[in-house]
């Protein structure tokens, strides 16, 4: 099918300052076999957020903001092997969240997923609520992938949804596009250019 399409007009915030107590960060899926050359599923352009969402991480501990990762689990005979493969297989070097964004032992907290959404058994929605989180800004990995899925699953809970555009990443323009369209215009979520322009209070 050949079809060109334009990207329609998506609002661009240059900076938000969030409230600590009530906001998360999620890092979703940036694991060994996303984000690096030699893993399983690699997307290119991963590699580029790991720094903005560190540089995010550093100022969200140093104000006691709660960091949440997800992380892609399968094991065998996965039925999503049939459709990608095998990839982040439990256990494995690939199923490891890179060492750049190591989670913080005692402090953050890994949930690990099954399917593209990060809520979808997992007990991610009864943390958010038991910490009274009402702003989520969610990074990471594959943008149109588990990052849509994970921002959609949140805001159709009515959390507020921030994403900045430097720390998700997909495997081509179209599908990174497509997942700030749909983020910005179907969950009404904000648009961020930068990490560095998310602050917390
Ligand atoms: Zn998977």
């Amino acid at each position: 099918m050949e079809a060109k399409v334009s990207v329609p007009e998506i609002e661009i915030v240059e900076k938000v300052t969030l409230p600590a107590r009530e906001t998360s960060v999620i890092v979703v899926d940036m694991q060994n076999d996303f984000v690096k050359p030699e893993g399983k599923l690699y997307v290119p352009t991963a590699q580029k957020t790991v720094e903005p969402i560190r540089g995010l991480l550093e100022k969200a501990r140093a104000r006691g903001v709660r960091v949440f990762y997800t992380q892609d689990t399968h094991y065998e005979e996965d039925p999503e092997y049939s459709i990608w493969g095998e990839h982040v297989k439990y256990g494995t070097w690939g199923w490891r969240i890179i060492d750049e964004l190591k989670p913080v032992e005692g402090r953050d907290i890994v949930v690990m997923k099954t399917r593209y959404d990060g809520f979808y058994g997992t007990p991610l929605e009864d943390l958010l609520k038991v910490y009274g989180v009402r702003n989520v800004v969610i990074t990471g990995t594959v943008a149109n992938i588990c990052v849509l899925h994970t921002a959609g699953s949140a805001a159709l809970r009515w959390y507020k949804v921030y994403v900045p555009m430097d720390s998700i990443s997909a495997l081509n323009d179209f599908d990174y596009y497509a997942a700030l369209r749909q983020i910005s215009f179907l969950y009404r979520g904000v648009i961020v250019r930068g990490s560095d322009g998310i602050n917390f209070d």
